[in-house]
């Protein structure tokens, strides 16, 4: 009996941080080989061979018309163009791209109708399990425990507070039962009065006469410096006692595990919006 073919994967900013882990990754799982890989037009580097003689290229179409699997870790503009040529050629898409909008994310769950989908802040399992944890703390908690979410990343990182910062967050709200704080609270809707939340959600800075602390609120700093992979702590603070989860990550390499362990779950199922959480057999106390 011959052995069952890998399945070719596109990785999408093949040369960029997270393309060049998920590149290494690859070379671990045996139901995947790279297939493909697209850079920037002007990179540097494109023209370069790759694993397998992949050949680093900026031709969208072609590239996408070698795989059964993409994997992106971009930017949401180069993700959402991506993620619709996939949609077109009936590719898998695995998106990991961070500070995309509501309407970006609505765009990509779309696309869920004609291809199996999955989009994720962060593909750690360490982190999706974090974020299970935060929501049952919080459903346990209740809003009497303030949060407050402190994340630490590189110098380089363009979006802040962190996709993975606000994916906890919202894990918080959904624990208590609220509305979700949303993404798109990070843009342009940086509460009134310098931090001053008239509701609850998001409060995202704080600076100068901010008033008291709103009930419900969930606070989100964004730290910034040197090569840092990433460090979230999410603290339940009460009366004379604090409940912190801490996340801290030293390297890329488990989100690239992550992500090349979603692309092979995901490559031939029936087209979809997949959750990460399921991917990684993780069951949210609210399903
Ligand atoms: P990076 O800047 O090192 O890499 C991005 C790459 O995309 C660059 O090489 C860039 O040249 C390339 N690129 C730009 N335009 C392109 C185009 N038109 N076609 C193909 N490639 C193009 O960034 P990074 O640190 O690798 O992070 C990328 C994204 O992944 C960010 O949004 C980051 O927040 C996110 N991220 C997500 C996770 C996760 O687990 N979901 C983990 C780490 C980082």
């Amino acid at each position: 009996m011959s052995a069952v073919a890998a399945r070719g994967v596109l990785v999408v900013g093949a040369l960029g941080r997270m393309g060049r882990a998920v590149r290494a990754a690859l070379a671990h799982e045996p139901s995947l080989v790279l297939a493909a890989a697209l850079e920037a037009k002007e990179h540097p580097e494109r023209g370069a061979r790759l694993e397998h003689g992949v050949v680093v290229s900026d031709d969208l179409a072609s590239a996408v018309a070698q795989c059964d699997v993409a994997i992106d870790f971009t930017t949401p503009a180069v993700t959402l163009a991506t993620a619709r040529a996939c949609a077109d050629a009936g590719v898998a898409y695995v998106a990991g791209t961070t500070g995309l909008s509501r309407a970006d994310t609505d765009a990509l769950d779309a696309l869920g109708a004609r291809i199996p989908i999955v989009r994720a802040a962060n593909f750690s399992l360490a982190v999706n399990t974090l974020v299970w944890l935060v929501r049952a703390a919080a459903q346990r908690l209740g809003p009497a425990f303030d949060a407050e979410i402190v994340e630490l990343h590189h110098a380089a990182k363009r979006d802040a507070p962190s996709g993975t910062a606000l994916r906890l967050a919202e894990a918080i709200a959904e624990g208590r039962g609220e509305p979700k704080a949303s993404e798109d609270d990070r843009k342009g809707e940086r509460r009134p009065a310098k931090g001053r939340a008239k509701t609850s959600g998001l409060v995202l800075e704080r600076a100068g006469e901010v008033g008291a602390r709103p009930a419900a609120a969930i606070g989100v700093q964004a730290l910034r410096g040197g090569d840092n992979t990433g460090e979230h702590t999410v603290m339940f603070i009460g009366q004379g006692e604090r409940l912190e989860l801490v996340h801290r990550s030293s390297t890329r390499d488990h989100f690239a595990a992550g992500a090349v362990h979603a692309a092979a779950w995901l490559a031939g199922r029936e087209p979809g919006v997949y959750r990460v959480e399921e991917i990684f057999g993780l069951i949210p106390p609210s399903d």
